[in-house]
């Protein structure tokens, strides 16, 4: 039985007091909460303020990005152990706008999911198909290149660690969610890939969050395709009330 990952992804969004304030609404709303692990990746200025208003909360903090070296001459990068030290457990890799605005590739995927790794985070890796792709019947082959070149060099304790996140581009920020059966059919080809290059029982343990549109509203029809163990949410984890919505669908 694997347990369901509820995962918010701030983007660019929230100051110092608006993060305090955020979880000073939404702890109350999932303090009874034990179905599912939250996490909530804040931007990274208010990392430090996020993990101190959720200590012994149960909500886990992640970063949105990260940079693979441990330090360096890299204007403007984080380093994983400067992440885990602000007080996170996880950090997002390969969201679809670091691959579409900054140049992110399968193989800086590969990288700073070892990086955050070796630093004892947990990786939510990103993956999935732009519309173009799925209207040119690519979408199995874009994941599959995605999976073998930006995970499956990884040793199987590596993967057993990571949470894998299908966010097709199409369905993000753009109000189309994808439907559960297509995202349930995507996470079925992402299981299958992690079954032939790690295993059946690591591919059985693997959680696969779908993250495009998720909202209050149709949370309750994804959670309850066998194969979506949880969500990566964008716009709708802004407002601790929609938020806590989902958490508790
Ligand atoms: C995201 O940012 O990962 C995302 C899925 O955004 P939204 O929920 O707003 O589509």
């Amino acid at each position: 039985m694997r347990r369901p990952v509820i995962a918010g992804n701030w983007k660019m969004y929230k100051t110092l007091a608006e993060t305090r304030a955020f979880f000073q609404a939404f702890l109350p709303l999932v303090a009874g909460t034990k179905h599912c692990d939250i996490v909530v990746a804040p931007p990274y200025t208010a990392l430090t303020a996020a993990a101190e208003s959720t200590r012994g909360s149960g909500v886990a903090i992640a970063a949105q990005d990260l940079h693979w070296a441990v330090e360096g001459a890299f204007t403007g990068e984080i380093s994983a152990r400067m992440i885990a030290e602000a007080g996170c457990r996880g950090v997002v890799v390969g969201h679809s706008e670091r691959r579409q605005y900054f140049g992110e590739t399968d193989e800086s995927v590969l990288r700073k999911t070892r990086a955050a790794l070796e630093a004892g985070l947990q990786p939510i890796v990103c993956v999935g198909e732009t519309l173009v792709e799925r209207e040119g019947n690519l979408a199995e082959s874009v994941l599959k290149r995605q999976f073998e070149d930006g995970l499956a060099a990884l040793t199987p304790p590596e993967f057993s660690r990571i949470l894998l996140a299908y966010e097709p581009v199409w369905a993000i920020g753009t109000g189309r969610t994808a439907t559960p059966e297509q995202a349930a059919e995507a996470h079925g080809h992402l299981r299958a890939m992690a079954a032939a290059r790690f295993g059946p029982e690591q591919a059985s343990s693997l959680r696969i969050l779908y993250g495009g549109s998720v909202k209050p509203e149709n949370i309750r029809g994804l959670m309850a395709q066998a194969e979506i163990d949880g969500a990566l949410v964008g716009g709708a984890s802004l407002d601790p009330k929609s938020f806590a919505a989902i958490v508790n669908y």
